[in-house]
């Protein structure tokens, strides 16, 4: 505990000093970071401290956003829930419990407060199965309370639209003040004065979705939503709140949201970082040629590598930054999702669970034979840009999900998982030539054991 009063201390001292001295601030932070962590994590501090220290990386660039257009109450106690609970302490508390477990302990649980959603965007499942579900307050209280137990302080809401439970999403931040959360969200429910709650509660952050330009947002999520998005962004901006953005690429929107236009116009907006997800071809109605060419994929592994160095924002690839966390993240390595019926997913994109949080415990989740099989399984692939063991490595789903029992958790409608495969096998196999010349060229050789 003095520890961490000690570390808290040292870390507001710096962040402070960041806005008078940051040329002396900046290593002096990067130590205080090195001694809470304790040796945890130290190919991620090494990255972080490689880019700060140079003046010319995007992550200077991004620190000083954060220090000119964040509140800085906000900034500070954001950057200190993040560094010091989230991270370094959540890191080895969780380290700790992988031991004595023998299973995955994860850094971040997604889950689902409600299936509902106040829009019906093309292709999205919510529209589908509306408003019959809700995870209640004290269902979400529980999971939380349990993850803090197993050191996890980073809880992410999926959907539905989170924010249709704003006033919980608040309760919960105010009650969990060393807990940092994130929510993904169409943004058309911010108004001021949720952004006021936000900034009195200081640990809440949304990534809105923004996937194309006026015209293919509007045609698929409905008249004038890309404006309501804009505004909230804007609105943010003002408030001086943090937010990011997530975007699904396509074969459709690649060539728009892979653009340095499209991601000059969302640090313009004042987004601090980027989310891109790969189109997953998830349920009955998917629609496999919306899933990217390799050529695509391989564009969108180039600019977002470029964009690292150029750009004052912070771009993160789901699918192909494999490298930074040695692979697949699901089954609880590194994060679960739990939908609104409490169905415990392996991952936000694979519907397959044989545990709810109404009958077992978070960690009885984590120790049943489903995500046994990832954790046993962990790297599907040494090649870390074919991580997942359904887009790149069917053959590794099926095994799992015929081996365990495990049952579709597709709220949408039941799929098999010989379906949900079956439209990846030609992506896996096509996409094998690019990502195994990218990986020897620039990864094969790495260390990331350090
Ligand atoms: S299961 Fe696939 S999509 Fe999910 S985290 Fe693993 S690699 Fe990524």
């Amino acid at each position: 505990m003095v520890k961490k009063q000690i570390a808290d201390f040292g870390v507001q001292q710096a962040l402070r000093m960041l806005r008078t001295n940051p040329d002396k601030a900046i290593p002096r932070l990067l130590d205080g970071m090195d001694l809470i962590a304790r040796g945890s994590m130290p190919s991620q501090r090494r990255t972080v401290r490689a880019t700060l220290e140079d003046k010319n990386s995007n992550v200077y660039g991004l620190l000083q956003r954060g220090l000119t257009e964040v509140d800085p109450d906000f900034f500070d106690h954001l950057v200190k829930t993040f560094a010091i609970d989230v991270s370094f302490d959540g890191w080895a508390k969780q380290e700790a419990m992988r031991k004595e477990l023998g299973c995955n302990i994860p850094w971040a649980i997604l889950l689902d407060p409600t299936s509902a959603c106040n829009l019906h965007c093309t292709g999205c499942w919510a529209a589908d199965y509306g408003n019959r579900l809700n995870l209640s307050y004290d269902d979400i209280e529980s999971i939380v309370k349990q993850g803090i137990e197993l050191g996890v302080h980073f809880f992410i809401y999926t959907g539905g639209e989170p924010l249709i439970r704003k006033a919980d999403i608040i309760r919960l931040c105010e009650a969990h003040p060393d807990c940092a959360f994130l929510s993904f969200t169409n943004g058309t429910l911010v108004d001021q004065e949720f952004c006021n709650e936000v900034k009195r509660v200081k640990n809440f952050v949304p990534a809105f979705s923004v996937e194309g330009d006026r015209e293919s947002t509007d045609a698929r999520r409905g008249e004038g939503v890309y404006d309501k998005v804009v505004a909230a962004m804007k609105l943010m901006h003002e408030n001086g709140l943090p937010f990011g953005v997530s975007c699904c690429y396509t074969s459709e929107n690649f060539e728009s949201v892979s653009s340095d236009a499209y991601v000059d116009q969302l640090i313009d907006w004042g987004a601090l970082f980027v989310w891109y997800f790969h189109y997953m071809p998830v349920g009955s109605d998917a629609n496999t040629h919306l899933m990217v060419t390799p050529d695509q994929r391989e564009v969108m592994y180039h600019t977002i590598r470029r964009w690292r160095v150029e750009k004052p924002i912070f771009p993160m690839d789901f699918q192909n930054d494999g490298q930074f966390v040695q692979g697949c993240v699901a089954g609880g390595r590194r994060y679960l999702h739990i939908n609104a019926a409490g169905d415990a997913d392996p991952c936000v994109f694979i519907h397959f669970s044989d545990s709810n949080i109404h009958e077992k415990s978070l960690l009885e989740c984590l120790q049943s034979p489903l995500f046994m099989a990832y954790h046993d399984g962990q790297p599907f692939n040494d090649n870390h840009l074919r991580p997942c063991p359904m887009l790149e490595n069917p053959e590794k789903l099926r095994e799992m999900i015929e081996r365990t029992g495990a049952k579709s958790s597709n709220l949408e409608g039941e799929e098999t998982v010989e379906e949900l495969c079956s439209r990846c096998d030609r992506y896996a196999e096509h996409w094998v030539e690019t990502a195994d010349r990218l990986w020897e060229a620039n990864h094969a050789h790495a260390d990331f054991t350090h």
